[in-house]
């Protein structure tokens, strides 16, 4: 007779059918509140979280127990016979799920929901020897392995990248790229009864939000998932590749695909995602720059952060190699976007404040950018992102912020910090035709904050930025600023306060 099949645990980020290993799989999933206690979250990402456990236990019905106890050891003391987990999805669970398997409590199973392994990753960044680790080169191997976008040995259309066909600007005198709305789901009984107990347990004083819990604009359950899927690989996907980097005040989604969320909750696996995207070029329907651009992020962009993230060890998320030492301010801590009048802060934090998300180039180019021309400590700009973000999680935000958008790593993800000045947003958006600011200028009251932060921040850095071959020519460009003292004293003046 063969052992009975354990019982599943599944984290809330593990709700997909592939983290089974059958159908009728018993299953435990254990809502904790003490998760909730520990940091202010966007009520918005409070919201889908729930949300998304409590539909998965409605859909599994009978096979499924959903404890809803304070602590996961609490939880689990309620399920009996053997019990399995996945690789959870951060070290701190990680270690928790570790110190239960050493104690004989449950079997701990590779991770799920993510294209490469652990164990190819480590085989390819350890086999490049002295070479540095780079996307790129990763993104390349995962599409050979995969078999993603391949004619044989060959990359489709006889190139691997098509960012440069991917760099447009908004189109000017459009308040909006003219796409379909895309898809919103419509709330049901379980949504109505999340949000009652949020409001109870926010009026006990028990937990705080930040930002709206306003109808759900991201999928919470599989079906909902393969909607937006289904929406983006019909309406938006032709336009990803373009529009990628651009943004417009009226047009928050452009054309994303608004997955993040729902693949971070295990609703759906990537590799899925870029095989019906492969499939929209194999038809005709959708421009390869586009489908390319798109894989690039899910099965480079993705995996390689979530790699870099084991890979590089748990003392990575502690790097501050510009020693930035400025606490998080409250309008920021608190999504205040009344504050600043600065108009791309305005509306990024607002944006923010509405939906619990914003797409890549704000995240990184308004919001990373300031807090890194500001000097913002590096562990609390991720925690903020992935308190206020409904995609944000320990293994996505550590590289994102630690290394990608605030360079504390010193330059092992991104060759270069992404400091840049108000020419950057004013060349990819339309805000700062409605500003108060003059992204040209530095010094006086229509100082733009990024611009002016921006020629602070290579003043600050200069020693180490000079040696930087992508930053060693703006540093030179400090000495041609004959206002840079008064620079230094007005931004000195300025410091961390909504601009
Ligand atoms: C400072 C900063 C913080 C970020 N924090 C998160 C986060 O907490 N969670 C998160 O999922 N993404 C994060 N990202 C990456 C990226 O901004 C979001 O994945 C993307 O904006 C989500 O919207 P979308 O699903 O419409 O993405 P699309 O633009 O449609 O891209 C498709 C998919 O690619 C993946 N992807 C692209 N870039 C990245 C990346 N750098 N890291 C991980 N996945 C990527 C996502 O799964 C995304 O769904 C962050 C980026 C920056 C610069
Ligand atoms: S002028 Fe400066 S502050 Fe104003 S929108 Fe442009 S970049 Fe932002």
């Amino acid at each position: 007779m063969s052992p009975p099949q354990s019982t599943r645990w599944l984290f809330g980020d593990q709700l997909g059918p592939h983290f089974l290993d059958s159908p009728d799989q018993r299953v435990v999933v254990i809502e904790s509140r003490a998760v909730f206690r520990r940091r202010v979250f966007h009520r918005a990402k409070a919201h889908l979280i729930l949300s998304a456990m409590r539909h998965r236990a409605a859909e599994l019905g009978e096979q499924c127990t959903y404890l809803k106890t304070d602590t996961y050891r609490e939880g689990l003391s309620h399920v009996d016979g053997p019990l399995s987990v996945c690789q959870p999805t951060s070290w701190v669970a990680d270690h928790f799920v570790r110190r239960l398997a050493g104690a004989g409590e449950l079997e701990v199973l590779p991770a799920r929901g993510f294209a490469t392994s652990r164990e190819d990753f480590t085989a390819w960044a350890d086999g490049r020897g002295r070479r540095r680790l780079l996307m790129e080169d990763f993104y390349r191997d995962a599409r050979r392995r995969l078999g993603l976008l391949m004619d044989g040995g060959d990359p489709v259309g006889g190139r691997w990248n098509f960012d440069e066909d991917n760099r447009d600007p908004p189109p000017r005198q459009q308040k909006t790229l003219g796409l379909p709305d895309p898809y919103r789901p419509v709330e049901d009984d379980i949504d109505a009864e999340v949000r009652a107990d949020l409001d109870r347990w926010a009026a006990d004083g028990d937990v705080r939000f930040a930002g709206e819990d306003s109808p759900r604009w991201f999928a919470a359950t599989r079906r909902e998932t393969l909607a937006t899927l289904g929406d983006f690989l019909a309406h938006r996907l032709a336009g990803f590749g373009p529009h990628e980097d651009a943004m417009l005040d009226g047009d928050p989604w452009m054309a994303h695909s608004m997955l993040s969320a729902p693949m971070n909750l295990g609703l759906v696996d990537p590799v899925e995602v870029v095989q019906r995207a492969e499939q929209c070029f194999r038809e005709g329907d959708a421009p390869l720059a586009s489908v390319e651009g798109f894989c690039r992020q899910v099965v480079g962009w993705r995996d390689y952060v979530w790699n870099l993230y084991w890979y590089l060890g748990e003392d990575y998320r502690d790097g501050n190699a510009l020693q930035a030492n400025a606490p998080l301010p409250d309008w920021l801590g608190e999504l205040d976007d009344t504050a600043p009048q600065a108009a791309c802060l305005t509306g990024v934090l607002g944006d923010l404040r509405r939906h619990g998300w914003v797409h890549h180039i704000p995240r990184l180019m308004v919001l990373g950018n300031w807090f890194l021309t500001h000097g913002i400590r590096p562990l609390e700009v991720s925690t903020w992102f992935q308190r206020c973000f409904v995609d944000g999680y320990d293994w996505v935000m550590i590289p994102n912020v630690v290394g990608m958008s605030q360079h504390a790593d010193g330059g092992v993800m991104a060759t270069k910090p992404y400091a840049s000045g108000g020419a950057y947003i004013d060349r990819m958006s339309d805000y700062c035709g409605g500003c108060r600011y003059d992204p040209k200028v530095r010094v006086g009251d229509q100082a733009c904050p990024f611009t002016a932060g921006y020629w602070r921040f290579l003043h600050d850095h200069a020693d180490r930025l000079a040696g930087n071959h992508r930053m060693g020519r703006a540093v030179a460009g400090l000495s041609r600023l004959r206002d840079l003292d008064a620079l230094l004293a007005q931004e000195r003046d300025r410091g961390t306060s909504a601009p």
